[in-house]
């Protein structure tokens, strides 16, 4: 064999070989992928569920104890820190396991037989910092018997947060300008603008607001937004179908805290072909922005019939959590992309001690 068909055996070779990376995982894998994808969750909310109840049960007990016994008062507020801190310890290693889980798990029901590369492990650990900080402020206001919503609800909705980042693993196990993806929303049980949006269905949510004939002002801003915006809903061709590198641009999946629903979302996504024709607008370069901003959701009216803006995470917010969540909210981070997760450092005094919120990992201090 000369040199030249050596070399020429070698590029066939290399070629079925890319050939056969590139093939996706048969379905009947892809399902079972899903299928273990569903039962993961689960016990994700069990586990966390349980976590948050042992808290909200101490902090009750704490502080019935104390007014009933003001004697005890330091013995059962050394109880309360030290179980808020092994909450924290429990909550932060369910976190960090449990992300990179879902991400590979909605990477092999992508299809992909492969590992998850650095930049997908950097883009989970942002996803992972920007919840671990609300869970963290939860926790201390049930250690305090406080906290504005039923801690059932709140552990239910971390276990919901957990789907967004199977979706992600899902779409980024093929990222190609060649692969399409249907965003498919329960018309059923969502109202939500962002989905609707998404999946080129707004006229569902515009049609009963049509035929109401007194629309409050929220109805009314909602009938206004929905008209703007028909135009360029559903992606390039209106269908709800985009490439998956226009997906992964956008940074945006289903159950994503960016959508108005945030963690209530019900849709999904699922493998598409190119729609026909040529597509009636050009592929979306900026990440993806909600069509109602979280921030000011909630309009109504007040007692006196003004017009009034409940803010959503109202608490949180005040709190400034919102602020350093969002220097850890998803992105698309690139293959070449480094150092991609900033420093949220924030200090927050529980009790008598402090906690450190160091990069999303709550330690805890004593106080000098
Ligand atoms: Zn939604
Ligand atoms: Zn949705």
């Amino acid at each position: 064999m000369t040199n030249d068909q050596a070399l020429h055996a070698f590029g066939q070779a290399t070629e079925q070989l890319q050939k056969a990376l590139k093939a996706p995982a048969p379905t009947i894998e892809r399902a079972r992928a899903r299928q273990a994808w569903l039962r993961f969750q689960r016990e994700f909310r069990t586990t966390v569920t349980n976590i948050y109840g042992t808290m909200q049960d101490v902090g009750a007990t704490a502080k019935w104890v104390t007014e009933e016994m003001p004697g005890a008062k330091e013995r059962v507020a050394g109880l309360v820190t030290r179980q808020h801190g092994r909450s924290i310890a429990m909550l932060n290693a369910q976190f960090s396991s449990a992300y990179e889980r879902a991400f590979e798990l909605g990477l092999r029901t992508g299809g992909a037989v492969r590992e998850t590369t650095e930049n997908e492990l950097a883009i989970v650990r942002r996803q992972r910092l920007n919840e671990n900080t609300y869970a963290g402020n939860f926790l201390t206001d049930l250690g305090h018997g406080e906290g504005t919503m039923p801690w059932e609800k709140r552990a239910d909705l971390y276990a919901n947060a957990l789907e967004e980042v199977f979706w992600q693993g899902y779409l980024y196990s093929d990222c190609s300008a060649d692969r399409y993806i249907r965003w498919v929303e329960m018309p059923a049980v969502e109202t939500c603008l962002d989905c609707a949006f998404l999946a080129g269905r707004l006229s569902i949510l515009e049609r009963p607001l049509l035929a109401k004939a007194d629309l409050t002002p929220r109805e009314e801003t909602l009938l206004a937004t929905i008209q703007a915006r028909k135009a360029d809903q559903g992606g390039r061709w209106g269908t709800g179908v985009y490439s998956a590198r226009e997906l992964a641009t956008m940074g945006i999946v289903p159950q994503s805290g960016k959508l108005q629903c945030t963690t209530q979302c019900h849709c999904k996504l699922q493998p598409a072909k190119r729609p026909e024709g040529i597509p009636e607008r050009t592929e979306a370069q900026e990440p993806y922005q909600s069509l109602l901003p979280k921030a000011f959701t909630g309009t109504g009216t007040n007692a006196r019939g003004k017009v009034v803006v409940a803010r959503e995470h109202k608490q949180v917010r005040r709190m400034g959590y919102a602020k350093r969540a969002a220097t850890t909210e998803h992105r698309h981070i690139g293959r070449g992309e480094t150092a991609p997760v900033k420093k949220a450092v924030a200090v927050l005094k529980v009790g008598e001690q402090k906690m450190l919120l160091t990069q999303g990992w709550v330690k805890i201090a004593q106080e000098q």
